[in-house]
């Protein structure tokens, strides 16, 4: 599995890592032996947060998912902006740790800009890495607006990531967020790469130039869009599979190596759509 630089941790991460959103709702079991199985064809970057199924996934999956087999993992979760006070942020992170039976995260992240003072949460998370608690720190959601405000607080070194929506039919970060997060060397990790489940239809424009290129090669067309998502070396993608099968899918991506010329015809097919101050989430 492919591995680049994490942003300023230093770290080495593989570019395809493995979301675990709504996996509360599926089978259990299969759940965790997907997750097992991704970690070990080298999809070790695991994304987890305190809001996924309340708690129950940081408890009852993930957990046991990695158990035993916790140094290989790069494990991230995230403190919801109501807790992102500097007081709440600690307590989330024991919170969280305490549910992932763990002693540290690699890193952690601001799920989404809140109310409360960024400087709060940002002093929390520094403290957190001085205690020990967590390895590096990061946001999600954040546009450049909220970018800016966070680097008025810290070095730009110091935020391992952004974690933002990114797909094939929403590319909005590639306006500003993208080349703005890769002037200042801070890792862009696609969430949602599969649109959440809503992935082109094969029948549509963009589905069928996809299928063209999927065939081409001999791989489905997931395995086209996560390549084509992480084409710059700032980028990851973290998509969800509660299936092995679906795991596997996606895992072969990794090996996949797109033409100049597949990539521009994927780019011409998927527009990127006009600016908006608004970073799109999910
Ligand atoms: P996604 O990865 O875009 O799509 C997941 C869906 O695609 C699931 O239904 C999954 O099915 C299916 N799937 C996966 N691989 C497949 C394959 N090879 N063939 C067919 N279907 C496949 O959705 P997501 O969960 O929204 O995004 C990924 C991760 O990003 C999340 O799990 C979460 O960790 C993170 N995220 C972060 C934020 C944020 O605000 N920071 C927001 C959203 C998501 P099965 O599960 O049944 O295998």
């Amino acid at each position: 599995m492919e591995q680049r630089v994490f942003g300023g941790t230093g770290r080495q991460v593989p570019v395809l890592g493995q979301g675990t959103w709504q996996m509360e709702e599926d089978d259990r079991d299969e759940a965790i032996r997907s997750l097992r199985a991704g970690l070990d064809l080298g999809l070790t970057h695991v994304d987890t947060a305190e809001l996924y199924g309340h708690g129950r996934v940081e408890e009852s999956i993930v957990s046991e998912a990695v158990a035993g087999r916790r140094q290989e993992v790069f494990l991230v979760s995230k403190v919801m902006p109501s807790n992102a006070t500097y007081a709440g942020t600690l307590a989330a992170c024991e919170r969280s740790l305490k549910r992932l039976r763990t002693d540290v995260l690699d890193c952690y992240l601001l799920h989404w800009p809140g109310s409360h003072p960024l400087e709060e949460t940002v002093r929390a998370f520094e403290k957190l890495v001085a205690d020990g608690k967590i390895r590096s720190w990061g946001v999600s959601n954040f546009g450049v607006a909220e970018l800016e405000e966070l680097v008025e607080l810290a070095k730009p070194e110091r935020v391992a990531c952004n974690q933002v929506l990114y797909h094939l039919e929403e590319r909005a970060i590639e306006h500003a967020v993208l080349p703005w997060c890769e002037a200042r060397g801070i890792a862009v990790v696609g969430y949602s790469p599969f649109g959440n489940g809503r992935f082109p239809r094969p029948d549509s424009p963009g589905g069928r130039v996809l299928e063209a290129v999927a065939r081409a090669h001999g791989v489905t067309p997931r395995q086209v869009a996560l390549q084509f998502l992480v084409r710059r070396p700032s980028l990851f993608a973290i998509p969800k599979a509660s299936r092995v099968a679906h795991l596997r899918d996606n895992a072969a991506a990794a090996s996949l190596r797109l033409s100049r010329e597949e990539l521009a015809r994927l780019d011409a097919a998927f527009p990127l759509g006009a600016y908006s101050d608004e970073l799109p989430m999910l």
